[in-house]
């Protein structure tokens, strides 16, 4: 998509903190930290929401959760505690219309969340 930050991110036209990258996603830190850690993981195809991937591309959603498996466990936080958020539409507060799945971790976290 040519105006998706995340695309232009994942193309690297612009530069972000990559920590984690394979054939199907990759993994920043988030610009604007709400967690002494604070990671986005995103899928490469551009779709706005989950329940836009069609049927024939639902392993996007497994590869994503797969990769973040991966990288929880090579940086321990599987051992600290972990919250993982995803937004979706304005209401809940997204701003950038790709798929993200916030990792946020290094503190106590409150439920509900606001
Ligand atoms: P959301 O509000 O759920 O759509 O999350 C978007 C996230 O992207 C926010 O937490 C922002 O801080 C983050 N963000 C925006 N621009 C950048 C950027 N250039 N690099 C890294 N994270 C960003
Ligand atoms: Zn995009």
């Amino acid at each position: 998509m040519e105006n998706c930050l995340f695309c232009k991110i994942i193309k690297n036209e612009i530069p972000a903190q990559k920590v984690y990258e394979n054939s199907t996603c990759i993994i920043i830190k988030d610009i604007d930290p709400q967690a002494p850690m604070h990671y986005l993981a995103i899928p490469k195809r551009h779709y706005e929401a989950i329940h836009q991937i069609p049927a024939e591309e639902k392993h996007i959603c497994c590869d994503l959760f797969d990769s973040i498996s991966m990288f929880l466990t090579k940086e321990g936080l599987d051992q600290k505690g972990y919250r993982l958020v995803l937004n979706s539409g304005k209401n809940a507060g997204q701003s950038v219309f790709h798929i993200h799945v916030h990792i946020l971790s290094g503190r106590e976290m409150h439920w509900p969340p606001g």
